[in-house]
């Protein structure tokens, strides 16, 4: 099955407890893409980039099966901007700079071959954005899957609310979703943004692991306890990556692989933060894949009686 991806392909520069980087390149579909790309090798892009993007991560994007028909390259415009900078707990941190730049005016056009994708990932990326990609799909997607953040919710809320009208998932962290709802208590807040049109709802919350709730049910899945974290910039969106690619690979949308899917986005997210930005999604491979997964299942087994 096809995954169509939409979210931003970005230049970020990031501070942490353990140290600094110039712009490197991120982005929330980038995270994505590379991180569905262990689970399925049709993956599509929609996003914007301006001229001072480098051509070789464009490429290591095709490398990892991702169409990029869809990635506008706008020439004398200059590719979305994030800075931020985490505090010691390495859950919190703060954005420093937001440069929408190509952002700004983008009209997303969605190729005619990307229209009939079976999963619609609408990653981070501004909600009016998020809903054109979707209005163009010539059948609505098996799963429709909506990542955001504070940010949106700070400057465009009533545009996300348009938006989550029409999302079967919204995954989402836990202080955005106290944000979101209004409501301190996730089981609370997840009651509410049911009200808001996602029939599932992921609630990420860091070293804390993840919570996926249906209506009546809720699973937890652990994240994986790591000697080394260097960088959580791009956890949600590997996470993210990992649950939808899963999910197109094995075509069942029913809770129970939905359960099976988060705990294979958390092992996605594992990764990711154990390097700088991309760095260690970009150099892992599928047999890497399977022994992290291993190590979540020893994680949470035991005996029953
Ligand atoms: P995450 O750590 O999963 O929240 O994702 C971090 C990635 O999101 C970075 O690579 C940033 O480029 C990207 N990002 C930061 N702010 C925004 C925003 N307002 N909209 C979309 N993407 C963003």
């Amino acid at each position: 099955m096809s995954v169509l991806v939409v979210g931003t392909v970005a230049f970020d520069a990031i501070e942490t407890p353990f140290g600094k980087t110039d712009k490197i390149v991120g982005g929330a579909a980038t995270y994505i893409c590379i991180s569905s790309s262990f689970f399925t090798n049709k993956i599509n892009i929609v996003s914007v980039v301006g001229e001072d993007f480098p051509q070789s991560a464009i490429q290591m994007l095709k490398n990892k099966s991702v169409n990029t028909k869809g990635l506008q390259i706008k020439k004398g415009e200059k590719t979305f901007f994030w800075s931020g900078k985490y505090h010691n707990n390495m859950n919190n941190r703060d954005t420093l700079d937001t440069q929408l730049n190509v952002l700004e005016n983008f009209d997303p056009i969605v190729p005619e071959e990307f229209k009939e994708s079976e999963f619609l990932m609408l990653g981070n990326l501004m909600p009016s954005v998020q809903k054109r990609v979707l209005e163009q799909m010539k059948k609505r997607p098996k799963l429709i899957v909506l990542d955001t953040m504070n940010f949106w919710m700070d400057h465009f809320l009533d545009d996300l609310k348009e938006a989550l009208k029409e999302v079967d998932v919204l995954t989402i962290n836990d202080e955005e979703a106290r944000q979101l709802s209004g409501e301190h208590s996730l089981v609370k807040a997840s009651k509410e943004i049911f009200k808001m049109g996602p029939k599932y709802i992921i609630i990420k919350k860091g070293e804390h692991g993840a919570l996926l709730f249906n209506k009546k049910e809720v699973f937890f899945a652990p994240a994986l306890p790591l000697e080394e974290v260097f960088d959580p910039t791009g956890a949600g969106d590997s996470f993210a990556g990992g649950f939808i690619g899963y999910l197109a690979k094995t075509n069942d949308v029913s809770f129970d692989n939905m359960k099976s899917a988060v705990i294979n986005g958390s092992v996605m997210a594992s990764f990711c933060v154990e390097k700088f930005g991309i760095e260690k999604l970009k150099n892992i491979n599928k047999e890497d894949v399977k022994e992290r997964k291993k190590e979540f299942i020893n994680l949470v087994r035991f005996n029953k009686n």
